[in-house]
């Protein structure tokens, strides 16, 4: 974000938020990108998501290279230009632009702080351990934000503040509960999820019903004239509460907040809830219905 002038070409490392987030911004400012990516994109995710994203890019020319993994960072004297060599799918590959972008996760930098000496324990990547309470291992330190190792974002980090705060002094003994924990890219079009995801459902020994909608269902993606990407609902087949949401949508982040609201519901309360007329939101609505309806057969509204 500090360079002053726009490289022609970029190599992103990473297939995380924000390789996809630099990579588009970049392409759209006019570098060539690249993305060398170890899995698939947004890996975490849901594999439509990342299917979703390949395509958009494509489509926006930066091109992605999966299961990609970066040996060696080098400049070539002779054109000045970085050199990356990767391992692609077995073979040894070569990769070169003007400047490259490491996105391949952060990390606490806790070595200097000494925190043997006051019983701190910290874990392999140096994050402080702490508790759900988020206390440490010494009774009277607490951690908050990155540096526990938590999810990283700057709502859970106020979150953590306000929570260490009130164990801290008031003895709220209040838990951190990721359970609704909503997480946008902010790439266009965007990711936006919340609760779980088809495998980690599966992975839990729930048995999973799940419906994928398409935006071209969805009225407001038909009035945007963009109708990339989907609403994918994931059920506990059950009880059929709604365990978890993913969409990839222009303002998929507005789904994903919604969506912290719908977890916990059923499909049928969520397919009669109301839902304003062309309102991304309302596809939340449509995507429950179609766990009994065939999307394609409604009407407008219905
Ligand atoms: C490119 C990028 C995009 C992001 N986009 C989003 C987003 O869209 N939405 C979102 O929710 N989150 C986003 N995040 C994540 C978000 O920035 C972090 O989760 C958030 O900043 C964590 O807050 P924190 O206070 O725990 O740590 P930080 O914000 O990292 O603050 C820690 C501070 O401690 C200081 N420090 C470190 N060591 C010492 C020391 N020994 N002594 C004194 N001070 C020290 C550091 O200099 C720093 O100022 C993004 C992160 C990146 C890198």
């Amino acid at each position: 974000m500090e360079l002053t002038e726009l490289p022609e070409s970029l190599l992103v490392l990473g297939g995380g938020y924000v390789a996809l987030e630099q990579a588009q911004l970049f392409a759209r400012l006019g570098s060539q990108v690249t993305v060398l990516a170890r899995s698939r994109l947004a890996s975490k995710e849901e594999p439509e998501v990342s299917r979703t994203l390949q395509e958009v890019f494509a489509d926006e020319g930066i091109r992605v290279v999966r299961r990609a993994l970066p040996t060696r960072v080098s400049r070539d004297a002779a054109t000045g230009q970085a050199v990356v060599t990767a391992d692609v799918a077995g073979g040894r590959e070569e990769f070169r632009a003007d400047q490259v972008l490491l996105a391949l996760g952060r990390r606490p930098v806790t070595d200097g702080l000494n925190l043997d000496a006051v019983g701190v324990n910290t874990g392999d990547s140096g994050e402080v351990v702490v508790s759900d309470r988020l206390r440490s291992s010494n009774p009277r330190i607490w951690a908050a934000g990155d540096v526990t190792g938590h999810p990283e974002f700057v709502y859970v980090a106020a979150h953590h503040g306000t929570l260490v705060a009130e164990n801290a002094f008031a003895d709220a003994d209040r838990a951190v509960d990721y359970s609704r924990l909503p997480r946008v890219t902010f790439t266009g079009p965007a990711i936006g999820a919340v609760g779980m995801t088809e495998k980690e459902v599966l992975a839990a020994g729930i048995r999973c019903d799940c419906r994928v909608l398409p935006l071209h269902h969805v009225p407001r993606a038909l009035v945007n004239r963009d109708t990339r990407g989907f609403i994918k609902i994931v059920v506990n087949a059950d009880t059929n509460e709604i365990l978890g949401l993913t969409a990839v949508a222009k303002d998929a982040g507005e789904l994903a907040a919604a969506g912290v609201h719908v977890l916990g519901k059923t499909v049928a309360e969520i397919a009669d809830a109301w839902a304003p007329y062309l309102t991304m939101a309302e596809g939340i609505r449509i995507a429950a219905k179609a766990f009994t309806t065939d999307p394609s057969l409604l009407s407008c509204c219905a």
